[in-house]
């Protein structure tokens, strides 16, 4: 199998040994001590300001982005949520069923979102900022560091998810001001799904241990407080946290975040060097390094998922909702090489020879 899409992802092959033995038990000082180092990484990794601190969640990533929106914001908030696709509009709707009141600036799909665009919020009391670094439904990139200028000046907690940009797009925690980023097990991490991961920053850790939030599992604070002793409140998906840690210690031994982005980044232009040879346009203003959204020009693109899956084997991210038959998305994360970028260019060479693109 030949897997360039989104999540889960390929796993290197000491990750997935790592997936192969026994789970132990983890109320052990072994356990903690990865759990410490699975923080010490996540730390340098994210750029994350000094006093943040990190919650490992059992839970896919929208389970994380619920626990923040719970746990950072109430009905005294006013809060300004980016738009511009699914996961952006997931954020609207968990605003929705907690009833935090907030204000959508909706962007059209592959749209970018622009200083002018964003400005025209400024100066209205909003007390926070829901955003998605790379809208992963459409591959577009927002520019956390623009964003992070316009929430200091308006004062606004700043929420980044960053499931599949985090290691896949240039992000300093520290340097955009970022009191809270999000990712996940199955992106750039490149492990099975299961845990999602949020890093807190300073004021994020005041505000989740000063706010009441009504749920006993997604409760920020309890978790950071067991994490004082490197565990989780509840029984963490064990097996996954060490793959993680394998993952980790291979990304900081291969020369830390900047090289796996740079190696990811080399991966996409790759790709859509190679496929500048097809009938298909680029669909994304502003595209992020860890998808290329593609749309074929004569062929329907869910079908073309279906075929490469089923004739050759090889899988790429069908899109979702009204993009599901004119956009399919190829991502470069995970354990894929440029010669893996040649194979996919092939099958749909060899697809186009058969008149079915
Ligand atoms: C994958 C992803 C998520 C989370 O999806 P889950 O299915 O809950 O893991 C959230 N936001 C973005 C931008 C993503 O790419």
């Amino acid at each position: 199998m030949l897997n360039f899409t989104v999540g889960p992802v390929m796993c290197s092959d000491d990750v997935r040994a790592v997936g192969g033995e026994q789970v132990p038990y983890f109320r052990t000082p072994e356990f903690s001590n990865t759990m410490f180092e699975n923080e010490q990484l996540m730390l340098k990794f994210a750029k994350a300001p000094d006093g943040s601190r990190v919650a490992f969640m059992t839970n896919s990533s929208t389970g994380s982005m619920e626990a923040v929106v719970m746990n950072c914001f109430d009905d005294s908030d006013k809060v300004l949520v980016i738009d511009g696709g699914s996961f952006g509009h997931r954020f609207v709707e968990l605003c929705e069923i907690h009833d935090i009141p907030h204000t959508v600036l909706r962007l059209n799909h592959g749209q970018k979102l622009t200083k002018e665009r964003l400005y025209e919020y400024d100066g209205q009391e909003f007390t926070g900022l829901l955003v998605n670094i790379d809208e992963t439904s459409t591959g577009v990139l927002y520019d956390s560091e623009m964003i992070g200028e316009f929430c200091k000046k308006n004062n606004m907690f700043y929420v980044c998810d960053c499931v599949s940009a985090f290691l896949a797009d240039p992000f300093d925690m520290a340097n955009c001001g970022a009191d809270v980023m999000i990712t996940g097990s199955q992106k750039v991490l490149a492990c099975p799904p299961g845990i999602s991961i949020i890093v807190l920053a300073p004021r994020a850790v005041e505000r989740v241990t000063t706010r009441k939030v009504k749920s006993m599992y997604f409760d920020l604070a309890d978790v950071l407080k067991n994490m004082e002793r490197g565990q989780t409140p509840f029984t963490p998906a064990v097996g996954i946290l060490r793959q993680i840690n394998t993952r980790l210690k291979e990304i900081e031994a291969a020369g830390g975040a900047d090289v796996e982005i740079a190696r990811v980044a080399a991966q996409a232009e790759d790709f859509r060097k190679k496929i500048k040879e097809l009938p298909f346009e680029f669909v994304s203003e502003s595209p992020a390094n860890g998808v290329t959204p593609v749309h074929p020009v004569n062929a329907d693109a869910y079908e073309i998922f279906e075929i490469l899956k089923d004739e050759y084997n090889i899988w790429i991210c069908p899109n979702g909702g009204d993009m599901k038959n004119t956009v399919f998305r190829v991502g470069h994360i995970g354990h894929l090489s440029h010669d893996d970028n040649t194979t996919l260019i092939n099958a749909l060479k060899d697809m186009m020879d058969k008149n079915l693109l």
